[in-house]
């Protein structure tokens, strides 16, 4: 890899899913690669707008988004962490590739589906969809917001959970069409880093999210007494042994995976190791190692939330740090285009 991009949306505090899905990714590529590769972690605010927002949230969601990654481990001296809209040739470059952006590719992309809870079947966005679903432009085609995110920086590398493994194939696509369109080489395809899927605490077909309404996630400052209390009501079945099978015991194959992943070792071993628990035994240990391992990160947010000024600042030398690079490429990019 030469520069590894992947972005968070301040949409609500983190939880465990982006956690043990990119985070805990993003923090160990700081020792896993050559000084050289950079690594850019934005927090992407204008993908923040496509779902409305209460302005002082949306602040105060940024700042703590921040606190979060600097907690978990994220070092400002190796990652840039930067706010997205203080570099503005992302918007600039979202429309050089809304341009060039054929519709029916968006309408095919599952989130914005998702999002608005329409029937995934819908392929096209006909008169009826446009009219009874509220589907704002931005909402749709901010997956080639996301692409401009990763090809400003000619990113090689992104690392992602799965529900977005649709996003980085149309990011591909719009390079190509770029590249080709204008007889150059100018964007390299960026390659997907992937991770685990954490499944929602209730309802095991839905993945952990920041914005579901309901209360189905693990937040990385939740307290014990909270995440104990979420992961006794957590969806179990009515088989009392402990085994993986994810297609026909989902929740607990997803109880399972974050208590593997939470202490890096295999489900395997998680499930040799639980072998004699019973669904309550079970559960009390993986609240146990919730606890523990959020427990000096956690510290270190109370710590941070007291620095906001130093939290201020590395944001600002991150945004200083990847203009450099987005400036750079920006030029070129105008210049291929005929703009320059
Ligand atoms: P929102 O509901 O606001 O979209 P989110 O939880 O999906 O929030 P994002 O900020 O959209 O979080 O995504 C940040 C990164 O975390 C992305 O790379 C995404 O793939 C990854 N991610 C999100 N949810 C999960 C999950 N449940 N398991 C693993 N990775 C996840
Ligand atoms: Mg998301």
């Amino acid at each position: 890899p030469e520069l590894i991009l992947s972005g968070i949306q301040p949409t609500n505090i983190p939880h465990i899913g982006n956690f043990l899905g990119v985070i805990s990714k993003w923090v160990s590529l700081q020792r896993t690669t050559h000084d050289s590769v950079k690594l850019l972690y934005p927090i992407v605010d204008l993908h923040a707008l496509t779902i409305p927002r209460d302005p002082e949230h949306l602040k105060k969601s940024k700042l703590e988004t921040a606190i979060i990654l600097l907690a978990c481990g994220i070092d400002p001296a190796r990652s840039f962490i930067f706010e997205q809209s203080k570099i503005p040739a992302h918007t600039e470059v979202a429309w050089f590739l809304n341009c060039i952006t054929p519709m029916s590719w968006l309408s095919r992309m599952t989130q914005w589906k998702a999002k608005i809870k329409l029937n995934k079947n819908i392929q096209s966005i006909d008169d009826e969809v446009l009219s009874s679903s509220g589907l704002c432009l931005g909402l749709f085609s901010y997956p080639v917001l996301q692409a401009a995110d990763i090809l400003l920086y000619k990113a090689t590398h992104v690392p992602i959970g799965e529900d977005q493994v649709q996003h980085l194939e149309l990011t591909r696509d719009i390079a190509v069409t770029f590249n080709k369109m204008f007889h150059q080489n100018v964007f390299p395809l960026p390659l997907s880093i992937m991770s685990d899927r954490i499944m929602s605490l209730y309802d095991p077909s839905k993945k952990m999210s920041k914005s579901d309404p309901s209360n189905t996630r693990i937040n990385l400052d939740d307290s014990p007494a909270i995440i104990a209390e979420k992961i006794k009501k957590s969806t179990s079945d009515s088989l009392k042994c402990i085994t993986y099978d994810p297609i026909t015991r989902p929740a607990i194959a997803n109880l399972i995976t974050i208590y593997a992943a939470m202490q890096e070792i295999t489900v395997d071993q998680a499930i040799v190791e639980h072998s004699k628990s019973d669904i309550k035994t079970f559960k009390d240990a993986l609240t146990q190692v919730i606890i523990e391992k959020l427990s000096p990160i956690q510290e270190e947010i109370q710590r941070l939330r007291f620095e906001q000024g130093y939290v201020q600042q590395v944001l600002k030398g991150g945004a200083e740090k990847a203009s450099i690079i987005a400036e750079k490429n920006l030029d070129e990019i105008r210049k291929v285009i005929g703009l320059k």
